[in-house]
C-alpha cells in the first residue's frame, strides 16, 4: 500500500503476508506447478514434497502428528467439515452438540443446521469477561452429548476459553471436544493433547499466511474420529478433501505456522505491551471508554471498548486514516448492536459504541501512539459537536 495507507489494525478480519511466506509462495507458483498428486514423475513428487513439508509445519503449531491434518481452504471449510462431517457419520443417531453462544459464523452456521437435522443444541453463555466457565458446560451436558465446540480464542474481543479444563471434563464425559482456533492460533500455544483436543480448525490468513488455505485437525487415537467427507472426487486428503491441492497456497500457511511458532513468546509480549499503551492512553485521555471483555484472559494484540454517546458508525467514519472496525468482519456493515458484546450483558446504548482493534506482525510502536491520538481527537470533536 501507498505511504499514506491507513494504519492497520483489524487483524482479527484478516492480516496481510509475512514477506518471507510470500517469497516463498511466489517461488513455489513459479517453479513447482505440479499436481501433488502426480505419483509418477518429478513435478508430482516435488509438489507432493511441498504440501507433507507444510503439513508437519501446521501440525507442530498444535502438537498433532502431520496424519491428522486435512488441509481446506479455510477455517469456514474445516468448520464446516468437521460439524457436518460428524452428523453425517452419526446420521441415524443424531445426539446433543453443546456450543457457546459467540461462536463465530463458521461454527454457529453449521451448528444450525445441525439443528434442523434433528440435533439438540444448547448454547451456552459466558460469564462477564467473555469467558464460558467449563462449570456451564458441564451443566447442560445430557447423556446423549456427543460433541462440545467452543472456539479457542473470541474474535471480538479476544477472550481465551479454558481449552484444557473444557477437553478433560469432555473426555471424562466420553464427548468429542472440537475448537475453532482461527483467533487463537499462532498468537497462544495450543496443545492438542495437553488439551485433549479432538477437532480443531485453522485459516491460513489470520496468521500472516495466503488467503485460500485452511486446516481441520482430526484426532486419530484415543478417541478415532470418524468424520464422513462433504465432497467426493479424487482421495486427496484421505479422501476427506478432495480435488487438486492449492500448493503454493499450502507451502505458504505451513511456513506462516513455523513463523508463528517460532516468535510467538516474544510477539505475544510486544503485542501485550503495544496493546496495554494504547489502551492505556486513550483510557487517560477519555472520560467514559469501557473495556469489553476480561483484560487479562485476552489475545495479545486485541483491544475492544466503548465509547459512551458515540455510535460505532461515527467513530469508523472519522477513522479513515485507521483501518478498525467494530466488530466481526461479516456484520461490519451493520448498525446493530454487536450480539458478543450484549451476551456479556453490556448494556445495548453501548455496544452500540464499540470499536475493535486488532494489532499485527508489522504494528508498530508509532503507529499506536498515532492510532491514540487520532482517537482520542475524533472522540473529543464528536462529543464537543454533541455538546
Ligand atoms: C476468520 C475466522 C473464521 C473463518 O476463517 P476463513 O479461513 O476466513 O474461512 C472462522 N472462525 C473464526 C474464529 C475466525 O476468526
Amino acid at each position: 500500500m501507498s505511504p499514506r495507507a491507513p494504519i492497520y489494525l483489524d487483524h482479527h478480519a484478516t492480516t496481510p503476508l509475512d514477506p518471507r511466506v510470500l517469497e516463498l509462495v511466489h517461488q513455489v507458483q513459479r517453479d513447482h506447478f505440479g499436481n501433488a498428486g502426480s505419483a509418477g514423475h518429478a513435478y508430482g513428487w516435488a509438489a507432493a514434497k511441498l504440501v507433507e513439508q507444510a503439513r508437519e509445519k501446521v501440525a507442530a503449531l498444535i502438537n498433532a502428528s502431520p496424519a491428522e491434518m486435512v488441509f481446506t481452504s479455510g477455517a469456514t471449510e474445516a468448520d464446516n467439515l468437521a460439524l457436518l462431517g460428524l452428523a453425517d457419520a452419526w446420521e441415524d443417531r443424531p445426539g446433543q452438540v453443546v456450543t457457546s453462544t459467540f461462536e463465530h459464523e463458521a461454527v454457529a452456521g453449521p451448528v444450525a443446521e445441525l439443528d434442523r437435522r434433528g440435533w439438540r443444541v444448547a448454547r451456552v453463555g459466558p460469564d462477564p469477561g467473555g469467558v464460558l466457565e467449563c462449570g456451564s458446560v458441564e451443566a447442560v451436558l445430557t447423556a446423549d452429548s456427543r460433541l462440545v465446540t467452543v472456539m479457542a480464542a473470541q474474535n471480538e474481543i479476544g477472550t481465551i476459553q479454558p481449552l484444557a479444563e473444557m477437553g478433560r471434563l469432555c473426555k471424562d464425559r466420553g464427548v468429542l471436544f472440537m475448537t475453532d482456533a482461527a483467533q487463537a492460533a499462532g498468537r497462544i500455544p495450543l496443545d492438542v493433547q495437553a488439551m485433549g483436543i479432538d477437532l480443531l480448525a485453522l485459516s491460513s490468513h489470520k496468521i500472516h499466511g495466503p488467503k485460500g488455505a485452511g486446516a481441520l485437525f482430526v484426532r486419530r487415537r484415543d478417541p478415532r474420529v470418524v468424520l464422513r467427507p462433504r465432497q467426493f472426487g479424487g482421495g486427496q486428503e484421505g479422501g476427506l478433501r478432495p480435488g487438486t491441492l492449492d500448493v503454493p497456497a499450502i507451502a505458504g500457511f505451513g511456513e506462516a505456522c513455523r513463523l508463528a511458532a517460532e516468535g510467538m513468546a516474544d510477539e505475544a509480549a510486544r503485542l501485550s505491551a503495544l496493546r496495554d499503551d494504547l489502551w492505556q492512553r486513550i483510557s487517560t485521555a477519555l472520560e467514559g471508554v469501557t473495556l469489553n471483555g476480561c483484560p487479562r484472559r485476552r489475545l495479545p494484540g486485541n483491544l475492544n471498548f466503548s465509547v459512551a454517546g458515540v455510535p460505532s458508525h461515527r467513530l469508523l467514519a472519522g477513522l479513515t486514516t485507521l483501518a478498525v472496525s467494530s466488530g466481526s468482519a461479516c456484520s461490519s456493515g451493520s448498525t446493530e448492536p454487536s450480539p458478543v458484546l450484549l451476551g456479556l450483558g453490556v448494556p445495548a446504548d453501548l455496544a452500540r459504541c464499540s470499536l475493535r482493534i486488532g494489532l499485527g506482525r508489522f504494528t508498530t510502536a508509532e503507529e499506536i501512539a498515532e492510532a491514540g491520538d487520532r482517537i482520542i481527537g475524533l472522540v473529543r470533536k464528536l462529543r464537543g459537536a454533541a455538546s
